[in-house]
C-alpha cells in the first residue's frame, strides 16, 4: 500500500504551517511556557500548538484520522489553568486566525485518538517538535510526520526549520514516499530529488549523534568510530535532522546507542526519519542490525537503539557496534 497523493499534499502542508508556528516561538517563550512531563522531558506551548496545527490540517484534508502523537491534551489540562492554553492558542493562530481554545484543545486530543499499545491498519505517528531540548536551546530541532500501514511506514514527512542548508539558507522539509525521497528548500516548490552518499571507505564516513549524552551513548560511538578508522569528530544534531543529514549526504552514520537496555525507542521519533534514508538509498536497523519493527504502538518494542548508514557501509557498522556493545 502506497501513501495517496492527498494524504501526501496534507502531510506536506500539515508539516509547513507547524514549521512556521515552531520558527515564530523558537527563542520567544516566556517563563511558564514550559512544562515538566511524567517521564521528566520538557514539553512547550509550541510543542502542543504545532500538535494542534498538524492534526487540523490532516483533519481538514482528509477528514477522521487515526494518530499516536507525542503530546497528550490532557498533560495540559492537568498541568494549568487557562493561562497555557491561551499561550497555546496564541501560536495556532499564526496559521489558523479564529481558532478557538476549545478547537485548539480538541486538535491536540486528536494527536491521541489512536490506541498507543495495538497493532492498527493505518495511522500517522507525529513527533510535534522532536529535539525539544534543542529547540529550548536555540538549536536543531524537527517536525516529524509519518503514516504507518499495516507495521510498514509508507510516507515521511520532516520540517527542519533550522538546518543550515548546502546553498547557505535554513530550513529544509524533507519528504519520502516508495521509491522517491525530496527535499524543499524555501516553499513546496521546486523540489530537489536527494540520496545518500556512500564514503569511499567507511573510515572516511563522518558520523551523527545526539547533543545529548542521555539519548545516546556517546562514549561508546567514539570506539565504534575508532573500530571503523574513522577520525573526524562527529556532527552532534539534535531530533531527526540527523536522518535528513544522512539522506542528503551531508553524514553517512547515524548512531543511536541505548543509554539503558530497558529503554525502547518511541515511533514518532524515527518513522518518518528512517523512511527518508531508506528511499534515498540508504539503510536503517537496530544496533543489531534487525529492521526496526512498527507494528507494535507507540513505542519500537523488539528493537534496541537505532543505526542509519548510506547502505554499502551498513554491515561494517553493525559488526562494529556489536563488538563494542557486546550484542
Ligand atoms: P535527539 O534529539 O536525537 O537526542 O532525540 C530526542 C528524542 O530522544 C526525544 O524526542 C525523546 O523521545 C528521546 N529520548 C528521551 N530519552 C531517551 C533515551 N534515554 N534514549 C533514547 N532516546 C530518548
Ligand atoms: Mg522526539
Amino acid at each position: 500500500m502506497s501513501a495517496s497523493p492527498s494524504e501526501v499534499d496534507a502531510a506536506l502542508a500539515a508539516v509547513t504551517a507547524a514549521s512556521r508556528v515552531c520558527s515564530a516561538a523558537q527563542g520567544r517563550l516566556a517563563a511558564g511556557d514550559t512544562l515538566t512531563k511524567s517521564d521528566d522531558s520538557p514539553v512547550t506551548v509550541a510543542d502542543f500548538a504545532s500538535q494542534a496545527v498538524v492534526c487540523a490540517e490532516l483533519g481538514e484534508a482528509l477528514g477522521e484520522v487515526l494518530m499516536i502523537g507525542e503530546e497528550d491534551a490532557d498533560d495540559l489540562r492537568a498541568d494549568t489553568d487557562s493561562e497555557l492554553l491561551a499561550a497555546v492558542t496564541g501560536l495556532v493562530r499564526g496559521q489558523r486566525e479564529r481558532a478557538s481554545h476549545l478547537n485548539v484543545f480538541e486538535w491536540i486530543a486528536k494527536g491521541t485518538s489512536a490506541d498507543r499499545t495495538a497493532s492498527l491498519g493505518r495511522y500517522w505517528t507525529l513527533d510535534p517538535i522532536d529535539g525539544t531540548k534543542g529547540f529550548l536551546r536555540g538549536d536543531q530541532y524537527a517536525v516529524a510526520l509519518g503514516l504507518i500501514d499495516n507495521g510498514e511506514v509508507i510516507l515521511g514527512v520532516l520540517g527542519c526549520p533550522n538546518l543550515l542548508n548546502p546553498d547557505g539558507s535554513r530550513g529544509a522539509i524533507f519528504a519520502a514516499v516508495e521509491g522517491s525521497c525530496k527535499a524543499f528548500y524555501g516553499g513546496l516548490t521546486d523540489p530537489v530529488e536527494i540520496a545518500v552518499a556512500p564514503p569511499a571507505t567507511v573510515g572516511e564516513a563522518k558520523f551523527c549523534e545526539s547533543v545529548e549524552s542521555g539519548h545516546s551513548d556517546q562514549s561508546q560511538s567514539q570506539q565504534v568510530a575508532e573500530l571503523l578508522g574513522i577520525s573526524s569528530e562527529p556532527l552532534r544534531i539534535d531530533s531527526q535532522c540527523k536522518y535528513g543529514a544522512v539522506a542528503r549526504g551531508d553524514a553517512s552514520i547515524y548512531l543511536r546507542l541505548p543509554t539503558r537496555s530497558e529503554y525502547r525507542e518511541k515511533i514518532w521519533d524515527h518513522a518518518a526519519g528512517k523512511f527518508i534514508v531508506e528511499q534515498a538509498g540508504g539503510r536503517v536497523t537496530d544496533v543489531t542490525g534487525v529492521p526496526l519493527d512498527f507494528a507494535h504502538g507507540a513505542r519500537l518494542e523488539d528493537n534496541s537503539g537505532v543505526v542509519a548508514t548510506s547502505g554499502t557501509i551498513h554491515d561494517d557498522v553493525i559488526a562494529a557496534v556489536g563488538q563494542v556493545l557486546g550484542v
